[in-house]
Protein backbone atom coordinates (compact mmCIF):
# COMPACT_ATOMS: atom_id res chain seq x y z
CA UNK A 1 0.00 0.00 0.00
CA UNK A 2 1.46 3.58 -1.19
CA UNK A 3 0.31 6.76 0.87
CA UNK A 4 0.35 10.25 -1.08
CA UNK A 5 3.12 12.08 0.63
CA UNK A 6 0.77 15.30 0.26
CA UNK A 7 -2.54 14.02 1.58
CA UNK A 8 -1.77 10.41 3.05
CA UNK A 9 -4.26 9.10 1.79
CA UNK A 10 -4.16 5.48 0.24
CA UNK A 11 -3.24 5.68 -3.27
CA UNK A 12 -4.83 3.58 -6.02
CA UNK A 13 -3.39 1.59 -8.95
CA UNK A 14 -3.94 2.70 -12.73
CA UNK A 15 -2.59 0.61 -15.63
CA UNK A 16 -1.14 3.27 -18.24
CA UNK A 17 -2.08 3.31 -21.84
CA UNK A 18 -1.73 5.26 -24.99
CA UNK A 19 -3.78 8.43 -25.86
CA UNK A 20 -4.26 7.38 -29.49
CA UNK A 21 -5.00 3.85 -30.78
CA UNK A 22 -2.00 2.24 -32.59
CA UNK A 23 0.74 4.30 -30.40
CA UNK A 24 2.42 2.20 -27.68
CA UNK A 25 1.92 2.70 -23.64
CA UNK A 26 4.87 3.98 -22.09
CA UNK A 27 7.59 1.73 -21.06
CA UNK A 28 10.83 2.23 -19.18
CA UNK A 29 13.88 1.39 -21.38
CA UNK A 30 17.50 0.54 -19.98
CA UNK A 31 19.94 0.79 -23.19
CA UNK A 32 23.21 -0.98 -22.75
CA UNK A 33 25.56 0.84 -24.66
CA UNK A 34 28.17 -0.86 -27.22
CA UNK A 35 28.26 -2.77 -30.52
CA UNK A 36 25.84 -5.87 -28.92
CA UNK A 37 23.52 -3.60 -27.07
CA UNK A 38 21.04 -5.44 -25.45
CA UNK A 39 17.89 -3.62 -24.16
CA UNK A 40 15.98 -4.13 -20.56
CA UNK A 41 12.19 -3.72 -20.67
CA UNK A 42 9.88 -3.22 -18.17
CA UNK A 43 6.28 -2.21 -18.08
CA UNK A 44 5.37 0.64 -15.83
CA UNK A 45 2.64 0.32 -12.75
CA UNK A 46 1.02 3.97 -12.08
CA UNK A 47 -0.37 4.89 -8.37
CA UNK A 48 -2.26 7.78 -8.43
CA UNK A 49 -4.07 9.73 -5.08
CA UNK A 50 -7.59 10.60 -5.01
CA UNK A 51 -7.00 13.63 -3.05
CA UNK A 52 -4.82 15.78 -5.15
CA UNK A 53 -4.20 13.77 -8.35
CA UNK A 54 -0.67 12.98 -7.50
CA UNK A 55 1.16 10.09 -9.58
CA UNK A 56 3.92 7.31 -8.70
CA UNK A 57 5.50 5.78 -11.35
CA UNK A 58 6.70 2.11 -10.50
CA UNK A 59 8.88 0.02 -12.69
CA UNK A 60 6.87 -3.23 -12.31
CA UNK A 61 9.67 -5.69 -13.16
CA UNK A 62 13.40 -3.35 -11.78
CA UNK A 63 14.98 -6.37 -11.30
CA UNK A 64 14.71 -7.34 -15.20
CA UNK A 65 15.12 -3.44 -16.37
CA UNK A 66 18.52 -3.24 -14.26
CA UNK A 67 19.84 -6.15 -16.27
CA UNK A 68 23.24 -7.36 -16.18
CA UNK A 69 25.04 -3.69 -14.55
CA UNK A 70 26.86 -4.14 -11.70
CA UNK A 71 27.61 -1.86 -9.11
CA UNK A 72 25.31 1.29 -10.19
ZN1 LIG B 1 -2.53 13.60 -2.61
Amino acid sequence: MIRCNMCDVEMFTTSIDSVHPGYLPVMLVNREKGLFATEYKSELLCYVCPECGHIELYAKDPKKLRGKMIGK
